[in-house]
Formats: C-alpha cells, structure tokens, sequence
C-alpha cells in the first residue's frame, strides 16, 4: 500500500482543523497508521476514526490524538526543550501513540495491561524508525513506571475516575500531565503541570476515551 499520499491528506485534514504544532504534524506525516490496525482496517486507517485493536480496546481517532500530542507540546518546558523529553505513555493499545511520541520526545516508556496488546505493539513497532527510542513495558499503568522517571511528558490513553498519585510523583518539575479523567458520566480531557510541589491543573473539552483499569491481564 502507497499510503503516503492518504496520509498527507490527514495531516491536511488535521491542518484545517486547527492543529498547528509542525512537530506534531510531521509525526503524523511519518507514521504508517495502516500498520498499526489489523489489515483488514486498513483502508479506513488514514480517516478520522477511532478503529478496533481486539480485547474491547480502540485507537483514538487522529484528531484527538493530535489534540493531546499538541496540548503536550505546548508546555512551556515542552517549547523552550523543542521535545516532550523523557515521555510516559499509558495505555500502549496497538502501539500508534507510542511511535508518534517517539518521534516528539527524547525516549518513550509505554505501558499496556493486556499482554497480547503490549505484544502485538511490540511487532508493531519492530520496524518503525524509531523503535529504539521506546521502550514497552506490560504492567499496571496506574503505578507509572519509578526505573524511567521523572517524566517531562505524560500521556494517558485510558480514563480514571481521577488522575493516580504515582503519575503526579512522577511528573519532573516543569512536566505536564494529559489525561482523560471522569467526571461524573462524562470524560473531559485534564492538563497538570507541575511547578515544584504545586499541581496547576486545567480542563479542556469533552472526550471518550477507554476505561482505565486496575491489574493486568
Ligand atoms: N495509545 C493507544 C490507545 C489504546 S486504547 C494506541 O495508540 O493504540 C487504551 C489502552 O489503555 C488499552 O489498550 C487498554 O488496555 C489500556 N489500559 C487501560 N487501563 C490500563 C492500565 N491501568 N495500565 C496500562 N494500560 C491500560
């Protein structure tokens, strides 16, 4: 599949529909979404839809993936480093995320509770450009990952009833968090930037992003 020219016309897309971080742009440019989903989706990878990864798990659609990638990038720590940084990703699903990270961040830590899923990333990403640069790991995300951090960026896939208090100790100063969180039945998208023992907190619009959940399976 020649799929550069459908995947212009996504970063397009994203484009027009307001994304204006040319870094996060570029990723979108340089990732093979259709590699991510099972080949049968693969026609439909480059349209702005969420699509199923198995196990009752979803990729976010393009433009909310953008939308948390830019709200990440435009940290203050974020444009003055030109890089997420040292990045935690929670919730590795088919592993789309964690390659576009890779390619904004200085290295990836990308946790995934559902070992096929983690394992199918992992083939997922053994020939993308910048697999070296992440580094998957099957377990609990709730707990983050204490070996890799601090973390300037933090990213999670998957929604909690509140933001878990291993992500906020692992967040470096100057980091920020983003995060669907609950609220009530609805989700909004949550940033936390930290500014030494202060957690400065924001809440954007309305998404619908897969539970989190406890354990691993
Ligand atoms: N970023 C992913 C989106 C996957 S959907 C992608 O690009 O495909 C969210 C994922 O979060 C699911 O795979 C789900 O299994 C996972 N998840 C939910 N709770 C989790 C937890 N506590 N720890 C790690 N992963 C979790």
């Amino acid at each position: 599949m020649d799929s550069s020219a459908v995947r212009s016309r996504m970063v397009q897309r994203l484009r027009a529909d307001g994304v204006v971080d040319e870094s996060v742009l570029a990723a979108f440019g340089d990732v093979l979404r259709h590699r991510f989903v099972d080949s049968a989706l693969a026609t439909q990878a480059y349209e702005d839809t969420s699509l199923p990864i198995g196990l009752g798990q979803t990729i976010s659609k393009p433009s909310v993936v953008a939308r948390m990638l830019a709200l990440a990038a435009a940290s203050a720590a974020s444009q003055a480093r030109g890089s997420l940084g040292q990045v935690l990703e929670i919730g590795t699903g088919c592993g789309y995320q964690a390659a576009l990270l890779a390619r904004l961040g200085r290295h990836v830590v990308s946790i995934e509770r559902l070992q096929p899923l983690h394992e199918r990333a992992r083939a997922h990403l053994a020939d993308d450009a910048a697999r070296t640069r992440v580094r998957l790991v099957w377990g609990d995300g709730r707990f983050g990952h204490p070996p890799q951090a601090p973390y300037d960026t933090i990213v999670a896939a998957a929604g909690g009833e509140d933001i878990p208090a291993a992500w906020l100790e692992q967040l470096a100063d100057g980091g920020r968090l983003v995060a669907p969180v609950h609220q009530g039945p609805a989700q909004a998208l949550v940033v936390v930037d930290r500014d030494g023992e202060r957690y400065l907190r924001q809440r954007f619009e309305t998404v619908l992003f897969v539970p989190l959940k406890s354990g691993v399976a």
